[in-house]
């Protein structure tokens, strides 16, 4: 089974914290999507025969292309590749093009997944952001997707903002709890250099939260929503029992995917592939970039991906895929965070507690495979199990 992802470049403005590969204004959104549709003929062996069983369009802001679009590229697609097994096509929207009208247009062509840009439910919040919604669009938004038939709706919310605390993350999470949406991200607010935010922090004019604020809202989010009967399965992201993101879960699963669009990532279970990240190029047929994952590559990957979900890492699978060797590695290399209470393990699985995710990048490196890793003993590659 396969992904299939299609990338929309656009943005009416640009948020205060994005660094995303995007441009402003739609006037390119023709001919981009021609580029589209002779990407996906170029690729069309990309999938190996496999069939596709999600899809995802996301920017940018997907839905500022009108439907036609987003549907000739859903059929196309359709006609290359095997979508009779489709299980889940996402659309990332932005809640003030969500009128009842273009939500029954999505409908029709076959999107049953969105993944409303929220952020926060708070207008001071969402102006600091430059956000073009206010919260009470937002909710209404979420309304006009339910009554447009949607029953799998998904919200982006960011915390960690300076100058706004716990009681309004807070009130954003009782807001979505209310609204009844069945999959939460919660997304740290992170400041990249050459955003707003980043050109204001080396000003000095503006600086992240302290550490201890983001564990306290981190934990803030894991209990309002655990509380409330979510799943807390990936370190961002939250589902009510069935709603996990089945897109986002293929790509933590090592499983193929085909990225259409500039910026695009791929991945054939081999080599990965990146689309230029200009419009230009890409719409002018610039070749995709690739690089071919060493074993080295694939064993950290699968750490960092895996430790960032409930699941964790499985010894078995470790060593079934990557060696006895390794798996001896990693016991080696867990048994002080096992200690310290950042790891925990159970049977064969390895996993970071929900609560201590977002701390978890100290944890993961210590896995990584590195040049200097010392090979372990005879003893230690019989007992990782
Ligand atoms: S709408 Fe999304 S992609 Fe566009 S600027 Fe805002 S955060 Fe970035």
């Amino acid at each position: 089974m396969a992904g299939l992802y299609f990338h929309i470049p656009f943005c009416k403005r640009v948020c205060a914290y994005c660094d995303f590969f995007k441009e402003v204004g739609t006037a390119r959104l023709q001919p981009l999507a021609e580029a589209m549709l002779r990407e996906l003929e170029a690729r069309r062996d990309y999938l190996g025969g496999e069939a596709v069983q999600t899809r995802y369009f996301g920017g940018g802001t997907p839905s500022l292309c009108p439907p036609e679009i987003l549907g000739r590229l859903l059929d196309h697609a359709a006609r290359i590749f095997d979508c009779s097994h489709v299980a889940e096509t996402t659309l990332e929207a932005n809640p003030d093009d969500l009128s009842p009208h273009y939500l029954d247009a999505l409908r029709r062509i076959g999107i049953d997944r969105l993944s409303i840009g929220i952020q926060s439910f708070d207008d001071n919040c969402l102006r600091l952001m430059n956000r073009r919604h206010n919260a009470a669009e937002a909710a209404e938004a979420v309304r006009n997707a339910r009554r447009a038939g949607f029953g799998n709706i998904t919200v982006d919310l960011i915390f960690g903002v300076p100058g706004f605390g716990r009681e309004t993350l807070r009130r954003s999470l009782e807001k979505a709890l209310e609204l009844d949406v069945q999959h939460i991200s919660a997304y740290h607010l992170t400041i990249e250099p050459g955003t707003a935010f980043g050109r204001r922090m080396e000003r000095g004019a503006f600086a992240p939260v302290d550490e201890s604020v983001s564990e306290e809202e981190y934990a803030l989010v894991h209990e309002t929503l655990c509380n409330a009967g979510f799943e807390h399965y990936e370190v961002s992201n939250f589902a009510r029992p069935g709603f996990r993101a089945r897109h986002n879960a293929a790509y933590w699963h090592g499983v193929r995917y085909l990225g259409i669009g500039p910026a695009a990532h791929s991945f054939d279970g081999r080599e990965r592939h990146w689309n230029v990240a200009s419009v230009g190029d890409y719409i002018d047929g610039r070749p995709a970039e690739s690089e071919t994952l060493t074993a080295c590559d694939r064993f950290n990957e699968y750490v960092m991906t895996r430790l960032r979900t409930a699941e964790g890492i499985d010894l078995d699978e470790v060593a079934a895929r990557f060696g006895s060797q390794q798996a001896a590695r990693v016991v080696r290399h867990a048994e002080g965070w096992i200690r310290a209470g950042g790891l925990r393990r159970e049977g064969s699985r390895l996993a970071v507690p929900p609560r201590r995710m977002l701390v978890s990048d100290a944890v993961i490196e210590e896995l990584f495979e590195t040049q200097d890793d010392t090979q372990p003993s005879e003893t230690e590659m019989l007992s990782y199990s």
